[in-house]
């Protein structure tokens, strides 16, 4: 019996528990400071040998993923080929499951996944810091997706503090149809005052709402920046925030720049029955209950092949 060589790499989706956003500097880009964490909606790519590179998606949202160049996974492959001049190529196969555009850092935990599936195929033997520095090239959620968990991000979201978390959390995800441009609702934040907003600053009460584990204690802190100028762009996600808040969640927040709202619950059972009444209300595609935090990105099945 001969087995093909394949790897297979899971990579968690995120959410913002806070998102703190500066002023716009000189090159437009926007300080943060977020707490970001990993949830139990992954994406899974499996990689295999391949004359040159290529990518097919299949799952949630799977005919919105772009498979040119700009594919964030396709992106990786190339800029591990470029920086150790391996020539190999590889068929990427993504299996998502995190909504495209949804402010949960799918493409990141895609590009994530890749470096590390093409890593291992091709022996390229990056160590972790080595792989954290390319998915800060790729994009400031990448390394993120990468360590998982719960972390602090500062600079552009990319420069992480691992953060103490006190059990699991539960968490009513409410997935719209449309996707939202993250550049526009940066654009929208300015537009509303952000070229004025402050430097960014969390406080402490999150963090130690954190180590305490409390739902309760969290839901008083989560916050983003971003929701107001999102709701500008999409009023209706006023809708879901409220029918979260209407079905008896502890809190919910806009994750990203959206437009997935998170809402807080209890634990598992309470999810549940928040997730009943919000799918009611019809006010999203798909109403989904996960935990955080979750591993960051980790090879399920590494098969070097034989025969
Ligand atoms: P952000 O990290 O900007 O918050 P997001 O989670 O809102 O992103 P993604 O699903 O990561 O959204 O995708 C944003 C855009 O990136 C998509 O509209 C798509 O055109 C492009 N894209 C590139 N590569 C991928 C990928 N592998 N999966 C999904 N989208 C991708």
């Amino acid at each position: 019996m001969s087995a093909r060589p394949q790897v297979r790499v899971r990579a968690p989706g995120k959410i913002n528990l806070a998102l703190r956003v500066g002023a716009p500097d000189e090159d437009g880009y926007h300080p943060l400071a977020t707490v970001f964490q990993a949830v139990s909606l992954h994406e899974d790519v499996v990689v295999t040998p391949a004359a040159e590179l290529r990518l097919t998606v299949e799952g949630r949202d799977a005919e919105r993923v772009p498979l040119g160049g700009s594919n964030l996974a396709l992106r990786a492959a190339r800029l591990l080929q470029e920086r150790t001049g391996i020539t190999a190529g590889a068929h990427l196969h993504v299996v998502k499951q995190v909504p495209v555009a949804g402010g949960m850092g799918g493409g990141s935990a895609d590009a994530a996944a890749a470096l590390l599936a093409c890593d291992q195929l091709w022996g390229a033997g990056l160590d972790r810091e080595e792989l954290v520095a390319l998915a800060r090239e790729l994009g400031a959620d990448v390394p993120f997706a990468l360590t998982g968990l719960t972390a602090v991000g500062s600079g552009r979201g990319d420069v992480l503090t691992s953060a103490m978390v006190g059990g699991s959390y539960h968490w009513v995800l409410a997935v719209q149809d449309e996707g939202l441009s993250t550049p526009e609702v940066f654009a929208a934040f300015d537009d509303d005052g952000g070229t004025h907003a402050p430097p960014p600053h969390l406080g402490d009460g999150l963090l130690s709402a954190l180590r305490g584990g409390d739902p309760h204690e969290l839901a008083r802190h989560l916050v983003n920046d971003l929701e107001d100028p999102a709701l500008d762009l999409r009023p209706e996600l006023g809708d879901v925030l409220a029918a979260a808040d209407r079905a008896g969640a502890l809190a919910a927040v806009l994750s990203g720049s959206g437009p997935t709202v998170a809402a807080l619950a209890l634990d598992e059972r309470h999810a549940r029955s928040v997730a009943a009444v919000v799918r009611e209300a019809e006010v999203a595609r798909e109403v989904l209950v996960v935990t955080g935090p979750a591993p960051g990105a980790r090879v399920l099945e590494h098969v070097t092949g034989t025969g």
